[in-house]
């Protein structure tokens, strides 16, 4: 379970997030829609612990994290930006997600194999990103955020890089990646399509407040405002 409770947020002198609350149950796949802006990535950061909380509290799984180390959280997270290690092969670099975890060689081992199975990405194991296609390079992101084996894995518009037909082929693969591990997703997007593909809940956000909550079929067939209305493309 993760649950944001009256989140305030300000940027220096500037309030961007105000009295925000959110909650979903384990193993939902939340999206948090909006135009560019609305404050998606800064609540995901915030969740992350990459950024401040100005007021109110963050609990996940019962447990406050608002103020905890980013590495005590029990999440793995996965950005736009690939930020892979050039020099290291693939397998080096799914490694690299478990270098602070002291686990044993073959336990290390254990975990980078399932992960790569699961992608699809074992002959890729001894390449180098430079020699990866995009789709390719995102599902060793990915893969480096499996690997830690979390119950709760954020995503910060991951697929924003990719062209429209690698874009359908990953949505699909991390649906199918939710599907089989059950682990609870939060997913930044400003991707209408996205959202109401993968989604099992939808925040719309519209200038750091919530516009509507609920299930994709909700939001679309009953848009709380012009704003969801106009950004879901649904009939207002
Ligand atoms: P995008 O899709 O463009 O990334 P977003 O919905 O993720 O947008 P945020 O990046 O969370 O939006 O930004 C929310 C608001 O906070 C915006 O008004 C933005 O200008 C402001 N903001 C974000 N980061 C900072 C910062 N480090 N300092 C000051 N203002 C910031």
């Amino acid at each position: 379970q993760v649950e944001f409770r009256r989140i305030l947020k300000k940027y220096g002198g500037l309030t961007v997030m105000r009295d925000l609350s959110l909650q979903v149950d384990d193993g939902d796949f939340l999206v948090l829609l909006g135009p560019s802006g609305c404050g998606k990535t800064t609540l995901l950061n915030m969740l992350a612990g990459l950024e401040s909380v100005t007021a109110g509290s963050i609990h996940v799984g019962g447990r406050d994290i608002t103020d905890l180390d980013p590495k005590d959280r029990g999440l793995a997270m996965v950005f736009q930006s690939y930020a892979l290690y050039p020099t290291l092969t693939v397998r080096g670099n799914l490694e690299f997600g478990l270098a602070a975890r002291r686990l044993p060689k073959d336990e290390m081992k254990k975990r980078v194999d399932w992960a790569a199975k699961l992608l699809q990405i074992e002959p890729l194991m001894n390449r180098k990103p430079g020699q990866l296609s995009g789709g390719q390079r995102q599902r060793v992101a990915i893969g480096r955020a499996l690997v830690k084996q979390v119950e709760l894995f954020l995503f910060d518009e991951p697929l924003s890089n990719l062209d429209a037909q690698l874009r359908t082929e990953m949505r699909i693969e991390i649906k199918r990646l939710h599907d089989e591990l059950r682990s609870t997703m939060v997913y930044v997007t400003h991707d209408q399509i996205e959202a109401m593909t993968m989604a099992t809940k939808i925040a719309v956000m519209n200038g750091g407040v919530i516009q509507q909550f609920g299930t994709p079929d909700e939001v679309y067939e009953n848009p709380a405002n012009l704003f969801v209305a106009k950004f879901i493309g649904a009939p207002a």
